[in-house]
């Protein structure tokens, strides 16, 4: 007899009957937009890989290079000796690229969400935090002890309220840029008044507008020419249109220094592969030079949303690269989806805790790399299923 295995299996079981269960697929070929699974190849529409770059030859040939010069591992912590000249140089590249004085590179987004928030505030300070944010985000509050007021998704009346009436020392607001399972665009313009009215910081996490809006792809903040203002803390992660892994931290010189010193998961983590830091600076080059890719991926955002009109399937009005359909049911999501997917069409069914109860989805993700043909099949199949 044991209690706690019994616990675990009761949890597990819960989950199935749920439709909760989570499944893991092993792909046989590299990320992109054919993912060949047990021998059949099926059109993904899964992948963050937004610019297509996951595969691409130049950061391949980049990676290996790097490889080759600087070695596969870092050895340490930036701190002690793991920080290497390709991961200055990209951290210089971003800081230009993003428009901010200086730049920290960070082994993942969540990792960088987890180091940020507890950095800069603490216990007896507070935290404003869109509703919908990204779950590293939330996790990143928790960790800070500060006190956490969640405001309703994008709604700048009630965040106005909770800071005028907010007695903390230090504030601090918090939102993802681009919202990841509704692919809305958060008001930039608005949060960044807001903070400088209430002398709050405000944490912009740019995880899927980081290469793919704003001029160039420099990002959401470019994407409504903001200001670089000092109490901006700007994160943008490099493994989804970037194409490979890690994440960075853009802010003013003062504020990276300080992150550099106090970002918990910044000492004490190894740093990431060199030749990752190679792979990124090659793909830089091609997210700066990428309005092709963006242009063909915003073609085909416009092909969905024209493309379900007048069927049952509601699709969240989205101008980036992620578009859900939303089902509402977790079983009947699971059930559209294993349906596509016999069909020869993968398409993740997204279903609570990662969305609100309720709004089980379809979180169809668009990638440069796919074209026309593969947008048109997905559709067929759409109205015909509705
Ligand atoms: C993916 C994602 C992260 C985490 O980034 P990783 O580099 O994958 O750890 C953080 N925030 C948002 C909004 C994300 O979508």
């Amino acid at each position: 007899m044991n209690a706690l295995i019994d616990e675990l299996r009761a949890t597990l079981s819960a989950l199935e009957r749920d439709g909760l269960r989570r499944r893991r697929r092993t792909l046989d070929a590299p990320c992109g937009p054919l993912a060949r699974i047990d021998g059949l190849d099926r059109i993904s529409f899964c992948s963050n890989d937004y610019l297509g770059l996951a595969n691409d030859p130049a950061l391949i040939e980049a990676l290996c290079d790097g490889a080759r010069c600087f070695g596969v591992g870092s050895g340490a912590s930036h701190l002690v000796s793991g920080h290497i000249e390709p991961h200055e140089a990209l951290e210089r590249r971003l800081a230009a690229f993003s428009g901010f004085e200086r730049a920290l590179l960070m082994t993942t987004g969540y990792m960088a969400n987890l180091g940020i928030v507890p950095a800069l505030v603490g216990r007896g300070d507070a935290v404003f935090a869109d509703r919908l944010n990204h779950a590293s985000l939330i996790d990143a509050v928790l960790l800070s002890r500060a006190d956490s007021l969640r405001y309703p998704h994008a709604d700048l009346a009630v965040l106005e309220r909770l800071l005028a009436q907010s007695r903390a020392k230090r504030k601090l607001i918090v939102t993802d840029a681009v919202f990841s399972m509704d692919g809305d665009i958060a008001p930039l313009p608005g949060l960044l008044e807001l903070a400088e009215r209430f002398d709050a910081w405000l944490v912009v996490d740019d995880a899927h507008g980081f290469g793919v809006l704003g001029p160039q792809g420099r990002g959401s903040l470019a994407h409504f020419d903001l200001p670089r203002s000092e109490r901006i803390v700007y994160m943008g992660t490099l493994g989804k249109a970037a194409g490979a892994s890690g994440a960075f931290i853009a802010a003013s010189e003062l504020v990276v220094e300080g992150l550099l010193q106090r970002a918990r998961t910044y000492i004490f983590t190894t740093g990431s592969s060199p030749a990752i830091a190679c792979a990124l600076l090659a793909s830089l080059d091609l997210i700066e030079n990428g309005d092709a890719r963006r242009a063909q991926l915003k073609r085909l955002a416009q092909q969905m949303s024209t493309g379900l009109a007048g069927t049952r399937w509601k699709l969240v009005p989205s101008p980036t690269a992620i578009q859900p359909v939303i089902i509402g049911d977790n079983h009947e999501a699971l059930r559209v989806a294993s349906t596509l997917y016999d069909k020869g069409l993968w398409v993740p069914a997204i279903r609570p805790p990662t969305v609100p109860k309720g709004s089980a989805r379809l979180r169809v993700s668009l990638s440069a790399a796919h074209t026309e043909a593969h947008v048109a099949a997905l559709l067929a199949a759409l109205r015909e299923l509705a």
